[in-house]
């Protein structure tokens, strides 16, 4: 098991910066870690070239023919599927939605549920993770899925599932207590990727998204870096303001790999990543 070190070390100067790289600040509002919600909404139309058909993996069960999800997060969920030993019990439900399919379930859902339920489980257009592609709900296969609310228990390979998901990046994106904060109900059935080891550090933390990319606005480059380490790497994760104008210089840490990411608020979070089978080997 890997340890997260929150505690802030005093290494104030000490972070070399190997290179530099310029994102232009509409790059904000795209990568694994954006937050999407009421107050943070889907500004730029996702790529088709991101997103994957389900069916290109077929033991994965889906509940509607021409799923996809963005490339990452279908192939993370397949591993996932995987090692939950869960691929015959169950069921991608809703993956990738584009803005017209989910004004048409917002709206459907207020036709046939009512005002009150739509709130609490259905976010409004460009308000969904689903538009993202990052976003898969997950149920029990059966006869009866309920397509907004699918049942997702909490026992065998779906606790299983739940257990390693943040291993896999994913996270369970609205939990119990944190309603106010998410101003989503309680949705067992929906994982959101975030990647790693975000997912890990946030459950770890009992952090929900939106608890998450504002602790990460106090790991600046030029101050301390939230650091992470487990048997496969050594990870430090930072915060890089936008800057004024139409793009951002983003110092780079001396690293193996690098993953950047827009929070789509109002900067970019820097993940590097030391892998120590690397150094192993030299
Ligand atoms: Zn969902």
């Amino acid at each position: 098991m890997g340890q997260t070190n929150l505690a802030k070390r005093n290494q104030s100067g000490r972070h070399i910066t190997f290179k530099t790289i310029k994102l232009a600040n509409s790059e904000i509002y795209q990568g694994q870690l954006v937050l999407i919600n009421p107050e943070n909404p889907i500004r730029q139309a996702l790529s088709p070239g991101s997103l994957m058909p389900l069916s290109s993996i077929p033991a994965i069960h889906t509940l509607r023919d021409g799923m996809l999800l963005e490339r990452t997060c279908l192939r993370q969920l397949a591993e996932l599927l995987e090692a939950s030993q869960g691929i015959n019990d169950i069921v991608a439900v809703s993956g990738y939605r584009t803005k017209q399919e989910q004004e048409h379930i917002y709206a459907s859902t207020l036709a046939e549920r009512g005002a009150e339920y739509t709130a609490c489980y259905v976010a409004l257009p460009d308000r969904s993770e689903h538009q993202s592609g990052l976003a898969i709900d997950v149920g029990k296969l059966s006869k009866d899925v309920d397509y907004i609310a699918p049942a997702f228990p909490d026992t065998e390979t779906y606790k299983a599932f739940k257990q390693l998901a943040a291993s896999f990046g994913f996270i369970q994106r609205y939990k119990e207590g944190k309603e106010a904060i998410t101003q989503i109900s309680c949705e067992p059935w929906h994982f959101r990727y975030v990647g790693y080891p975000h997912a890990d550090i946030m459950e770890r933390n009992d952090w929900c998204l939106e608890e998450y990319i504002d602790a990460l606005k106090s790991y600046t480059h030029d101050n301390d870096h939230l650091l992470f380490e487990d048997d496969r790497s050594f990870v430090e994760v930072y915060y890089v303001a936008a800057e004024a104008g139409a793009s951002t210089t983003i110092p780079l840490v001396l690293c193996d790999r690098y993953i950047l990411s827009g929070n789509n608020k109002d900067g970019f979070i820097v993940t590097a990543y030391w892998d120590k089978s690397r150094r192993a080997h030299v």
